[in-house]
């Protein structure tokens, strides 16, 4: 009897110390698609408090998804940090991604802007909207499909379509407006082109600012950079001559997207990880990300910088992000179909 609870006792002490390993070992491995200066303030922050350590590899996503899929189980990647949902739901569909549940999490982030599987998390959150020159802002409520309309014939300033800033407004499009009147959208958007896309979204507010065409599409953060003068330069025309307008006020809502983070399948420090999520979901860590980034947190219950709550409050689209990801194929489909450079 005694020594069958000895056995016992053996037993759970040979289990136990190998189960605490993966948590005793302090550290978490992250693959980001967020430039370093970003995401590593936080980090540090995150290991002084808790002491875990956190080996940072960055890359372009697709890059990062496909090494992913290459190393497979043996992936010593624990976390997968990416901007927009259209490369979430990339890792997502080939099965990378591990469905976490947390009780913190869930509370600080608000449902549409994470998996309702756990599978991805939202961390903050910016709008893709019009840029406007400042003597020329619109006097009436403006909307999506405006863009398509003669109006702006030749006008139009937006980057191309292998993005996937304008893959998940088009998804957005065919989610709020069916197939078919988003196919015709897109098609009047290259038509009414000012320019064959070129460069990334804050090349389309300089060339705005330049004078050329009339009306750009762009994240928010990218004018928030040139605000600051984090981009521009000393002449920085775009803060000068250029205004922000946000889409659909008077409807569905501008289109939101966010950056992202998902623990991986192949995570051996899942409960690091977890934590590190939580963290970043936090008021305190909260402010920062919005301070570095110039986007919006996704915790209500922080305020965003000032910087860009000088815009003004704005009602933001709330349809479940992962119902806009699963559009993402449909919304690649249309752009070659009606031959969106
Ligand atoms: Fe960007």
């Amino acid at each position: 009897m005694r020594q069958g609870m000895m056995a016992c006792v053996v037993a759970s002490m040979l289990v136990s110390p190998a189960f605490a390993k993966a948590d005793a070992e302090k550290v978490v491995n992250v693959y980001s698609a967020q430039q370093e200066y970003l995401v590593r303030p936080l980090m540090d922050e995150f290991t002084k408090e808790t002491g875990i350590k956190v080996n940072l590899i960055t890359g372009d996503a697709a890059g990062l998804v496909t090494r992913l899929e290459q190393e497979g189980k043996d992936s010593p990647a624990d976390v997968l940090m990416t901007a927009d949902i259209g490369n979430l739901y990339q890792a997502q569909k080939r099965g990378l991604l591990k469905s976490i549940v947390s009780k913190v999490l869930e509370t600080n982030i608000p449902a549409n802007l994470r998996d309702s599987a756990g599978k991805w998390f939202g961390l903050t959150m910016r709008a893709r909207v019009y840029f406007t020159p400042k003597d020329k802002m619109p006097t009436k409520p403006m909307h999506y499909m405006d863009l398509a309309s003669p109006e702006w014939k030749g006008k139009v300033l937006m980057r191309s379509s292998s993005n996937v800033y304008n893959q998940s407004l088009l998804s957005y499009m065919i989610y709020h407006f069916g197939e078919k009147k988003a196919t015709e959208w897109a098609k009047g958007v290259v038509a009414n082109m000012a320019r064959t896309p070129q460069g990334g979204d804050g090349e389309q507010l300089t060339a705005l600012a330049a004078g050329e065409g009339g009306i750009a599409v762009a994240n928010t953060y990218y004018y928030g950079m040139f605000l600051a003068g984090k981009e521009g330069g000393k002449n920085n025309k775009v803060k000068e001559a250029v205004g922000i307008v946000f889409p659909e006020q008077d409807k569905i809502g501008a289109h939101v997207n966010i950056r992202g983070a998902a623990v991986l399948a192949s995570s051996k420090h899942e409960a690091n990880a977890v934590k590190m999520l939580e963290f970043f979901s936090s008021e305190k860590a909260q402010q920062s990300f919005a301070d570095i980034n110039f986007e919006y947190p996704v915790n209500a219950a922080v305020k965003p910088p000032s910087a860009i709550a000088a815009w003004g409050a704005f009602k933001a689209d709330t349809t479940p992000l992962e119902k806009i990801g699963e559009l993402q194929p449909k919304a690649i489909a249309i752009m070659d179909a009606v031959g969106w450079k």
